[in-house]
């Protein structure tokens, strides 16, 4: 496949791609056969995590295949990012409104996934994805091209000020204030860290998940919210 197109960011019209919510499983694994029908791929190349907001990176090699593909037991536990140089496996994250973010150095043909809301951002996932990119296969961090998918933006993720602590790490511009209401701008606390850690190239597709009806949202959609997921391979 062509470096180009090396990732699908799945939508409403994909359905629910998530094993684990309290909407059907059923349905969820046969929206994953058919985005995988779509690309071209087998559904038991890919390979899935149990996200939990933390940020624990794991190492994908071709005995992994499948895991978490069709069911939520067999996905990789406490796992937030994906980084692998196997050609054919497809990794998965899944998202409603916290940031996917996908890693790919073309030079030395790794990719990564990761899922980074804000407990994520703050704990490092994205930081420890390129550590991890950069000791297990030499990738150097500014052949490094992220890509952030789209997730709760600056304009609908309002937040109290008993959260602004959580950002203490971070410059204060990671927060907008806004007709008397705060707002988080993940997008902007990405890109700062990941500047601080020698990228130099970031794609923001700046789509908000909450004002635009094209992907889930946890936030407008509450318990009902199914997931999308960002599919990406070498
Ligand atoms: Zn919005």
């Amino acid at each position: 496949m062509e470096s180009q197109s090396n990732y699908y960011i799945s939508s409403v019209n994909d359905g629910n791609i998530a094993l684990h919510t309290s909407l059907s499983a059923l349905e969820a694994q046969q929206n994953r056969a058919a985005i995988a029908a779509k690309l071209g791929f087998s559904v038991h190349k890919l390979v899935s995590m149990q996200q939990v907001h933390q940020a624990n990176v794991h190492i994908v090699d071709s005995q992994d295949a499948g895991k978490g593909s069709q069911d939520w037991d067999s996905a990789l536990p406490q796992t937030d990012g994906l980084v692998t140089n196997v050609r054919g496996l497809v990794l998965l994250a899944q998202g409603a409104d916290c940031p996917l973010l996908l890693f790919h150095d073309k030079k030395m043909s790794v990719i990564g996934v990761a899922h980074a809301g804000w407990k994520g951002v703050v704990a490092g996932i994205a930081i420890k994805m390129l550590e991890t990119m950069h000791q297990a296969f030499n990738c150097h961090l500014e052949d490094i091209e992220i890509t952030i998918a789209p997730h709760a933006g600056a304009c609908c993720y309002e937040v109290s000020q008993d959260f602004i602590p959580n950002f203490s790490a971070f410059p204060p511009e990671v927060f907008i204030l806004r007709n008397r209401k705060l707002f988080l701008d993940l997008d902007r606390a990405l890109v700062w860290q990941l500047t601080q850690n020698a990228v130099k190239h970031i794609n923001l597709l700046d789509i908000c998940t909450i004002c635009s009806n094209d992907y889930f949202s946890f936030r407008r959609e509450k318990d009902r919210a199914g997931r999308f997921g960002l599919f990406a391979w070498l």
